[in-house]
């Protein structure tokens, strides 16, 4: 074991101390007092109408300042300090000519970090300095690394939507995905015309699924995606078929080779199985429990028509099972 201390390096703990007073003498006292402090940057503002143009170019990290000034009132400094985004998080240590509760506690209440009363000895204006100095750094830094830490869960989000675009699964319900979805259809599509086979598609849409999200919350709608993903992809499962989602709440079943009867057949067993899983939907006006409605067309394709034709038909069958009630399968014309 090494006992090696990785110590930040100097620069992090620069202390730069920044006093705004108007009589030289303190000013001279002080730099005779941070005189041999190697890591301790000194910088004097004499004029107190400057002081803040002077702390946004030298950045510092502890600023001491005089409260009774010719042309400004000292606590009036300390507002413009706090009110400055530039100088707002800054440790201020107000100096003082006496102790007096009134001001002190003024001060404090403006946002002053400390209260010397002029000038104590070099140790403890040093250790204050320091102390002050430190904590606002530990601060900046622990802000620089939240933010930095944002930064990359922003990233880490775009490159996992992205991630999911590319692959073929769907993020939360497991299933195939869009993507797997017009592969799919385009090649049985093809493979139809060819093979002069029927090929029929069930469209799968959850009913009043918007009021269970917005009672259930948002959490709770993605368990009841998972759930009846989960028993349609069960459901459906001879080798050839796919189940895929198809957008939000909406979930689609290819089945190459299977005709209208055999696509009815199917889409009544989805219906029942969902509607068995008896999932509590208080709020449904179609039933105490989920349901979906099923709109299902087969075709057999041919030369002049197109898979987008397929399931442009299995849409309007979805639509009338909507309409004509809900919790059942329409069959295309
Ligand atoms: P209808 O019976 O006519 O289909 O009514 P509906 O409320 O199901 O239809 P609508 O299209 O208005 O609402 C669909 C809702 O599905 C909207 C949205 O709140 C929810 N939704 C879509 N995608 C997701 C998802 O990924 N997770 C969750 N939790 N909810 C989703
Ligand atoms: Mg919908
Ligand atoms: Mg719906």
């Amino acid at each position: 074991m090494s006992d090696v201390i990785v110590e930040p390096s100097a620069e992090v703990f620069r202390t730069r101390v920044m006093l705004v007073d108007d009589q030289t003498i303190v000013a001279e006292a002080l730099r005779r007092m941070l005189a041999d402090e190697e890591d301790i940057e000194y910088h004097y503002c004499g004029d107190p109408a400057n002081a803040i143009k002077e702390a946004i170019s030298f950045q510092p990290t502890v600023i001491l300042q005089d409260l009774v000034m010719p042309d400004i009132d000292g606590l009036m400094l300390l507002k413009f300090f706090r009110s400055n985004p530039e100088t707002v998080t800054v440790p201020i240590i107000v100096l003082s000519t006496k102790e007096d509760p009134k001001i002190k506690s003024q001060a404090f209440e403006l946002g002053a970090s400390d209260y010397l009363v002029k000038f104590p000895d070099q140790l403890e204006v040093i250790a204050r300095i320091r102390a002050h100095s430190r904590s606002f750094l530990a601060q900046q830094q622990r802000d620089e690394a939240y933010e930095a830490l944002r930064e990359m869960q922003k990233e880490l989000e775009v490159k996992n939507a992205e991630l999911e675009r590319l692959s073929s699964q769907d993020g939360l319900t497991g299933i195939a995905n869009r993507r797997s979805f017009d592969e799919f259809i385009s090649r049985e599509w093809m493979r139809g015309a060819r093979e002069n086979q029927s090929l029929s598609l069930i469209l799968i849409d959850i009913d009043h699924f918007k009021p269970y999200n917005d009672n259930y919350g948002h959490q709770g709608g993605d368990d009841c995606l998972r759930q009846v993903a989960k028993t349609l992809a069960s459901a459906a499962r001879r080798s050839g078929d796919l189940v895929a989602r198809y957008g939000g709440e909406e979930f689609v079943v290819v089945m190459p080779g299977t005709d209208a009867d055999g696509a009815a057949g199917i889409a009544d067993t989805l219906r029942s199985k969902i509607e068995a899983l008896n999932l509590p939907h208080e709020f449904s006006s179609t039933a105490d429990h989920i349901t979906i409605s099923l709109g299902v067309a087969t075709m057999v394709p041919t030369a002049d028509k197109k898979a987008e034709d397929l399931i442009e038909a299995a849409d309007q069958a979805l639509y009338e099972a909507k309409e004509s009630g809900r919790n059942r399968y329409h069959l295309a014309a």
